[in-house]
């Protein structure tokens, strides 16, 4: 399941954090995830609560925040909103899009002790 590696990923920022900036505890991670990420949220948040059990994250709050897909649309010329990767644009039916955006996951903030 790849949002087990994700949460990984997720605790090793946490703990490369905590040694940079000298908190031992994580008490809320906000989470900015993409719609195009292809990150399915609720196994995300499964994963994240395995990963992070006996971590200095133990207990820790998810947030996350919703990211739309954004995509250039070679036919309009312009940026368009999208739903999925391969989805057409909505404006003009073409499937010439470039996705630019809502395809990442990041951590947006944390609070910690
Ligand atoms: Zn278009």
């Amino acid at each position: 399941m790849h949002e087990m590696s994700l949460c990984e990923g997720i605790l090793q920022v946490l703990e490369d954090e905590a040694g940079k900036q000298g908190f031992s505890e994580v008490r809320q991670v906000w989470l900015e995830i993409g719609r195009l990420a292809g990150v399915e949220l609720d196994a995300l948040r499964f994963s994240f609560d395995v990963v992070v059990r006996d971590t200095l994250a133990d207990g820790a709050k998810l947030s996350i925040i919703d990211v739309p897909g954004v995509a250039w649309c070679l036919q309009c010329a312009e940026s368009v909103p999208v739903e999925q990767r391969f989805d057409a644009c909505p404006q003009c039916g073409s499937y010439q899009l470039q996705v630019t955006g809502g395809d990442e996951m990041r951590i947006k903030e944390l609070e910690v002790n």
